[in-house]
């Protein structure tokens, strides 16, 4: 098997630091560059936390590195305004990005759509990388087609900069692609102080929970006459995403389109 040469943005995040352990760690992936702003021109063993990992350089931005360097991946694990500049760049280099930034728009989503096609090259978007969390997704969408009541509640740390989840946003599309169109609640509910019933997607209800300790959470509930069906995923820690990754970064070598959503590609 041909080694895949993969970037990664974002080194020193809580997930782009899993990250790099997954390269380092799986036999056919070779880490060529980081992209980190504030080390750019160090190797990546000179950056606190990474010693043990010789020979690769990091950059500044993306521009100076996909100028430099050879890749076939670009991971990218940043904010979203950086995470879609990389996107766009590394396509425009003829680099796959897999993308776990979340936070783009309907708008961002589409530009990269066209590159791809345009292009005729691989992408994958994945606003939730754990497996389990994929399977949550796709039982709340068999229990929409059923239960047209729905409220998401999704639980992150507090240090999260958007709101709500890209996965709360995936999951309510989803759901929203099998449900029967309903406006939930009573039709005179009134907010006596406003967010009480939280975003409102399709007629449901999304509430984000931010607090220190959590890492990624989220439970849909559904209700009926008589009855309630839970459905919850609990991601303790972020090595729960990596085999997500991995599975992205094998899959986007074969693709020539945009894929937005994990649950795409998985068999
Ligand atoms: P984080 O710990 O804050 O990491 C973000 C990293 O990006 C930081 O190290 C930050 O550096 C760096 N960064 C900012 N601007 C940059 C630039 N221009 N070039 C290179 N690096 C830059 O956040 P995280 O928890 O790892 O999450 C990262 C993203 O992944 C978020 O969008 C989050 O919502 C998402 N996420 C996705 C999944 C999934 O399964 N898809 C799971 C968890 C999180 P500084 O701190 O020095 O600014």
């Amino acid at each position: 098997m041909n080694r895949v040469k993969i970037i990664i943005a974002g080194p020193r995040g809580r997930m782009g630091s899993e990250a790099v352990n997954l390269v380092i760690n799986t036999e056919h992936f070779e880490l060529t560059a980081v992209i980190d702003y504030k080390f750019g021109g160090k190797l990546l063993n000179e950056v606190e936390g990474f010693k043990k990992i010789h020979n690769v350089p990091v950059y500044s931005n993306i521009e100076e590195c996909l100028q430099t360097e050879t890749a076939d991946v670009l991971i990218d694990l940043t904010t979203p305004e950086v995470g879609m500049h990389h996107a766009r760049t590394a396509l425009s280099y003829n680099v796959r990005p897999v993308v776990g930034t979340t936070g783009f728009s309907k708008m961002e989503l589409e530009e990269l759509e066209y590159i791809c096609r345009e292009k005729g090259l691989g992408c994958i978007i994945a606003p939730n990388f754990a497996l389990g969390a994929v399977l949550m997704m796709k039982f709340s969408q068999m229990a929409g087609k059923y239960f047209n009541d729905i409220e998401i509640i999704e639980l992150h740390h507090d240090q999260k900069l958007d709101a709500p989840s890209g996965t709360a946003v995936k999951t309510a599309e989803m759901i929203s692609a099998a449900r029967s169109p309903k406006s939930q609640g009573h039709p005179n509910e009134k907010e006596t102080i406003s967010g009480a019933r939280g975003a409102e997607f399709d007629g449901m209800h999304i509430h984000s929970v931010r607090l220190p300790g959590l890492v990624a959470h989220q439970e849909v509930l559904f209700g009926s006459d008589g009855q309630t069906l839970s459905i919850r995923h609990d991601s303790y820690n972020r090595a729960s995403f990596m085999s997500g990754v991995k599975i992205a970064v094998d899959t986007v070598m074969k693709l020539d389109t945009f894929v937005y959503g994990l649950e795409n590609i998985l068999e």
